[in-house]
């Protein structure tokens, strides 16, 4: 079959996760492309400029693994497919995730579980045809002929049909149930050609097992669809990105520093298990979290729902997705969802593992904020982060928000940026008196000692200025009083006033805009904050001298 089916056929699609985990990178590229493949068939754009009869694109839960399977396995990933705007056209009904309560479309059900009388019918016209034969109460599949297909990125595959197993299609039925559930192999056929899907389109780890699902449509009758198995996605260092890259993260962190476990966690037989996943007895991802966070670093996003914690925009994670393994000639790299739903040609997809590079995908991510505007920019942070409360203990107003998204818009790449790098406008801590330690020692020589403590000498004047600036404390109001101090005094420019101020309220150089900054702490704290500084430093500086 080739990429494009006669026009008369209704282009489908369909993604097929086992709800065991959650949407892996390497699961959602390979749900963007199916998605996008219905979404040409459907717009007759791309490859599928002639086609006439429409796409549709199915989410179908594979659940035959009953033990591993959890219903809150199918809401992350579906949540993490509609963060993503790859909604499905025909899907299950799903608890507690929105517009998708009932079930759309009229080829289901759609998912294995409730599919069992479906595949005993089709296991029946098998026996009948002598195509199996049972084993221990489970059934196997007789393998009698060599097996070729083609698939769409890995061309040709002959596989003998003495290097293929009778395989079991038919699990022994467990105690308790009305009928056997049947095997991956035996149901994802069925399951494909009952609901007319013309393009299957997967993860590689599949191909090895296409001969025996081809094998299968054969015996069972039915056309066989397009395959087109997607290149698995790698890390620089050429291993598989995949989950257990959080626990080896962690692990490395932690020898490089010889982290002790925590002395107190609230977290039940947290010692054990962080023993055990020292010694690579698990892998588990909350322990490996908990060491990297607490050594101050970041976990390593593995799922669709790691990149949304850091706050990258799913347009962003889409384009990049795209890109691995595919492009679309030229030196075009950054575009749009329609952008890709016009170029895409799934005949196009190399076989090459492609290589997962974070510094690009936050470049591009940095990008796409950076040509936002500070509105657009102040919504999508805001629904993003926790309420913010000020130093005195209030919600943040929305005019101040929008000051905090205009000092971070230029210096955000994803949008937890923010939150890191401003930790000094969080209430003070009054229990702690203040002292040198609060300051970074070389942001202090530089700009509150060095010539003759010329800094603390300028920051007295920015004190006295921004005393007298109302109370409404405004950016531009601090601002026009900040550059009037500096020409009324003849300084160099305004960093000789910024540079000391930002010492005093951060404990660090460097900060957004000074006016910005200011204005976020506010009036009183800024004075406190500044009478706190120069009361350190004079003192510290009468020592010295
Ligand atoms: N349920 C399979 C998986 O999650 C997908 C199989 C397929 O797409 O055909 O790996």
């Amino acid at each position: 079959m080739s990429a494009t089916p006669a026009p008369h056929k209704p282009v489908v699609t369909r993604f097929a996760p086992s709800p065991t985990g959650n949407l892996h990178v390497g699961g959602a590229r390979t749900a963007l492309y199916a998605w996008v493949v219905a979404q040409q068939a459907k717009r007759n754009l791309g490859p599928f400029k002639d086609h006439s009869s429409g796409g549709s694109f199915i989410l179908r839960f594979e659940d035959t693994d009953r033990a591993r399977s959890s219903a809150a396995s199918e809401r992350q990933i579906a949540e993490s497919l509609l963060w993503l705007g790859l909604d499905w056209d025909e899907g299950p009904a799903i608890q507690g995730v929105p517009g998708h309560e009932t079930a759309t479309g009229d080829r289901g059900p759609y998912r294995q579980s409730e599919r069992l009388p479906i595949y005993h019918d089709h296991l029946a016209r098998l026996r009948d045809a002598g195509h199996v034969y049972d084993d221990d109460g489970a059934v196997r599949f007789r393998v009698t002929q060599d097996v070729t297909f083609t698939d769409a990125v890995y061309g040709q595959v002959t596989v003998k049909a003495d290097d293929i197993e009778d395989f079991v299609i038919m699990k022994a039925k467990a105690d308790g149930d009305d009928l056997a559930f049947p095997t991956f192999h035996f149901a994802v056929v069925v399951d494909d050609a009952l609901m007319d899907v013309t393009h299957v389109i997967r993860g590689v780890e599949h191909l090895a097992n296409t001969p025996k699902h081809a094998a299968l449509y054969d015996a069972l009758g039915f056309p066989r669809p397009l395959w087109c198995h997607t290149p698995s996605i790698m890390n620089p260092d050429g291993s598989k990105m995949s989950k257990r890259d959080k626990a080896k993260a962690a692990r490395k962190a932690a020898a490089e520093r010889s982290w002790p476990a925590p002395p107190v966690t609230n977290i039940d037989g947290f010692h054990e298990r962080w023993a055990d996943f020292r010694d690579k007895k698990n892998d588990d991802a909350g322990i490996a979290s908990i060491v990297l966070r607490s050594l101050g670093l970041g976990v390593p996003e593995i799922d669709a729902s790691d990149f949304r914690a850091t706050g990258y925009l799913p347009k962003v994670l889409l384009n990049y997705l795209s890109l691995l393994g595919w492009n679309p000639g030229g030196d075009l790299e950054r575009f749009g969802l329609d952008q890709l739903v016009d170029a895409f040609d799934l005949s196009r997809i190399n076989k090459a593992n492609p290589k997962f590079d974070r510094d690009k995908l936050l470049e591009f991510n940095r990008l796409a904020i950076a040509e936002m505007t500070t509105e657009q920019f102040n919504d999508l942070l805001w629904a993003f982060c926790e309420p913010r409360y000020g130093t005195d203990g209030a919600e943040w107003s929305d005019a101040k928000k929008l000051i905090y998204s205009k000092a971070y818009h230029d210096r955000a790449r994803v949008l937890s940026d923010p939150a890191k790098a401003s930790s000094f406008l969080d209430p003070p801590d009054d229990e702690v008196a203040p002292s040198e330690n609060h300051y970074d020692p070389k942001a202090t020589k530089k700009w509150l000692m060095k010539n003759d403590t010329q800094g603390l000498t300028d920051l007295e004047k920015a004190r006295d200025t921004l005393a007298a600036v109302g109370d409404d404390f405004a950016p531009e109001a601090i601002e026009a009083a900040l550059e009037a101090c500096v020409a009324e005094h003849g300084m160099k420019n305004l960093g000789s006033v910024a540079q000391p101020l930002r010492v005093a309220v951060s404990g660090s150089a460097v900060t957004p805009p000074i006016h910005l900054t200011l204005a976020l702490i506010g009036k009183a704290e800024t004075i406190r904050r500044i009478d706190a500084c120069l009361a350190v430093f004079k003192d510290a500086a009468k020592a010295e001298g």
